[in-house]
């Protein structure tokens, strides 16, 4: 029995905000402005608000100014498109975060759109995907971005390799399969309708799991030696938990982040370095 390398996340995350805090200081002094990031929240959500807060405490710990927006439940798509125009239009303003999801009348795709390509941390824009999946990378979205800079951390070389992502959101499953196929893995990408996904997974040598099902797989879904990046995030009574059963896989899988402490922490990490990117500093 091997032991399994527990791909620490959240390590990884702090030992880059401390390199990102350096450079944004310098950066700041430089410029004379600090790099910024508007955030903007639409009604209530109680979950939303807690990720909001999340994101504009790690701004203040890498120096980083954060411009909080609180909208209306009520808000109008025009009116959010002009509050969108608006921070699209400021100077102080590098990044531009609409929190989701928007309450049910507000079209997210619509709003996502009204941002700027140079100001969308999240990578998330048509002109920013497009850029991504044509080998011009400006931002790659900060889930799978994250994902690839824990496996650089602990030097998990993906090149050649059989690389399996399940799910295929354009926030998480797309430009995951992208971001490991620039890196030369070979890619097969799993979904609802893969038929025998277990059979699908066993060959892989790198599977990434972001589906969104609660402990939807386990050791049997994984060949030994399997490295896992479990995306998958669900809040429960005891505590945060992953799409994978983790804990069938120690001394099986060569290594796998671990949920919380894994993917998670590291999106808000690249959140801030995609935002530092946008003003024009180099990381
Ligand atoms: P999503 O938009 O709901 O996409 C889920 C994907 O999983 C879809 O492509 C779907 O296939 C596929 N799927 C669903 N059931 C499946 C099954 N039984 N077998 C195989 N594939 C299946 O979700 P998402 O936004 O990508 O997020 C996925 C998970 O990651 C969620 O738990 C979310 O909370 C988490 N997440 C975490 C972070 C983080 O920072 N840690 C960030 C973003 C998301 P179809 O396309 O065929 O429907």
């Amino acid at each position: 029995m091997t032991n399994t390398l527990i791909l620490d996340g959240k390590a990884v995350a702090q030992a880059r905000r401390a390199i990102l805090r350096e450079k944004v200081a310098e950066f700041t002094k430089t410029k004379g402005r600090a790099p910024g990031l508007a955030v903007v929240i639409v009604g209530h959500d109680p979950a939303s608000q807690i990720y909001v807060k999340n994101k504009i405490k790690a701004c203040a710990e890498a120096g980083i100014e954060s411009f909080h927006l609180e909208k209306p439940a009520t808000l109008t798509q025009a009116d959010l498109h002009k509050a969108i125009d608006e921070l699209n239009a400021r100077t102080d303003v590098d990044g531009i975060l609409v929190q989701l999801p928007l309450p049910k009348h507000l079209n997210e795709t619509e709003a996502l759109e009204r941002i700027r390509g140079e100001k969308d941390p999240d990578g998330l824009t048509s002109a920013n995907l497009g850029l991504l999946f044509s080998g011009r990378t400006r931002v790659a979205p900060c889930t799978p971005f994250g994902v690839m800079k824990i496996f650089e951390h602990y030097k998990i070389d993906v090149a050649g390799k059989n690389a399996v992502v399940i799910g295929r959101s354009n926030i998480v499953g797309k430009p995951m399969a992208q971001l490991l196929l620039q890196a030369n893995a070979t890619v097969t990408m799993a979904h609802s309708k893969t038929h025998d996904l277990e059979a699908v997974t066993r060959e892989a040598d790198i599977v990434v799991v972001a589906v969104g099902q609660r402990h939807l797989l386990g050791k049997s879904a994984f060949k030994k030696g399997v490295v896992i990046a479990d995306v998958g995030m669900h809040r429960g009574e005891k505590g945060l938990c992953g799409d994978v059963r983790l804990d069938e896989l120690h001394g099986w899988a060569q290594a796998m982040t671990p949920v919380p402490g894994g993917v998670g922490p590291m999106t808000i990490q690249m959140l801030l370095e995609n935002t530092f990117r946008l003003a024009g500093g180099k990381i």
